[in-house]
């Protein structure tokens, strides 16, 4: 699968993005007491944004939760929105490269491209893990820089949360007290929220699991789970019947039981797999939006620990 737009398409969309508005110019224009003007990735970043932003921003996601994100293409109106934001904000280690480059490379708005004081990678300083050591396309061709999911890490919305304040002071360093005092709140609730987490989560140690696609690394990483095998043979790249035949038999002998996959993997192969092997499947969230409950980043986290404790047979307190 290629993962980056054609360039003729991009043509038609910069084409349809400047038949609507002037391209924005490096400086911000906007009175200072107009919101900042946000375009996120994915929904997970948006929620975060709001929550440290309040109402100095106005976010827009380009994903909206049950997307597989190697493979989200980009329209005409995310031309658009970048070509008015103030902020993008993505994770980054190519997670989005499918459609965010050609979108950066074709929004005429340099405030907001690599090195402007717009662009937000979160996953800038976050330590990546499964981070290749030869660039192969023997490896699978979805995760050049490491594994990108991060925002699945339990973890992860302090450290982005950290990265949002730090770019939204930057941007708008008068609203700088509003921002610390709502970056402090949420830091408390976050706080609560990883304690429920860990609570529940010294149930997960040692637990087995078999996953579709490599996105839950992070999560079981955090906890001392076990990932027995994958679907896919490589990320981004279908199983073979050799590999499915492989897998299962390997299943089986082992005794795994669990089977994770998210919203966009869940068909294909994952239901005789689970029949086959007398697995039990749980449907996490690959992204904020994923399942009903999961609109807020924290929201998001308490329904994977909650199923994954439900399936697992943990008492919820
Ligand atoms: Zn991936």
């Amino acid at each position: 699968m290629k993962s980056t737009l054609p360039g003729v398409l991009f043509l038609i969309l910069a084409a349809a993005a400047s038949a609507v508005l002037p391209a924005r110019g490096a400086t911000r224009p906007a009175a200072a007491e107009a919101p900042l003007k946000v375009v996120t990735t994915v929904p997970d970043l948006a929620d975060i944004v709001r929550e440290i932003g309040g109402d100095r921003v106005e976010v827009s996601s380009i994903c909206k939760g049950r997307e597989n994100l190697h493979a989200v293409t980009a329209k005409p109106s995310h031309l658009v929105a970048l070509s008015r934001a103030d902020l993008f904000v993505e994770v980054g280690l190519s997670l989005e490269i499918a459609f965010v480059p050609g979108l950066l490379e074709n929004c005429g708005n340099e405030r907001v491209k690599p090195g402007g004081k717009g662009f937000v990678n979160v996953s800038e300083g976050w330590a990546a893990l499964d981070v290749p050591t030869s660039l192969s396309r023997q490896a699978g061709d979805v995760h050049p820089q490491g594994n990108p999911h991060m925002n699945l890490d339990p973890r992860a919305g302090r450290w982005i949360a950290g990265k949002v304040l730090t770019a939204l002071v930057l941007n708008d360093p008068a609203s700088k007290s509003q921002y610390e005092a709502r970056h402090a709140d949420y830091g408390k609730r976050l706080a609560e929220a990883e304690a429920r987490w860990a609570r529940l989560g010294s149930s997960f140690k040692g637990v087995r699991f078999v996953e579709y696609h490599q996105e839950f690394e992070y999560f079981a990483a955090r906890y001392g789970m076990v990932i027995s095998g994958k679907i896919e043979t490589k990320p981004g790249i279908p199983p073979t019947p050799n590999h499915l035949a492989e897998l299962m038999a390997s299943m089986k002998q082992a005794g795994v039981k669990l089977v994770l996959s998210a919203p966009w993997s869940s068909g294909g192969e994952v239901p005789r797999i689970v029949k086959e092997t007398g697995a039990k499947l749980v449907e996490l969230p690959n992204q904020c939006g994923s399942f009903p409950g999961t609109d807020t980043w924290i929201g998001m986290m308490d329904l994977m620990h909650g199923r994954l404790a439900e399936a697992l047979g943990v008492p919820a307190k």
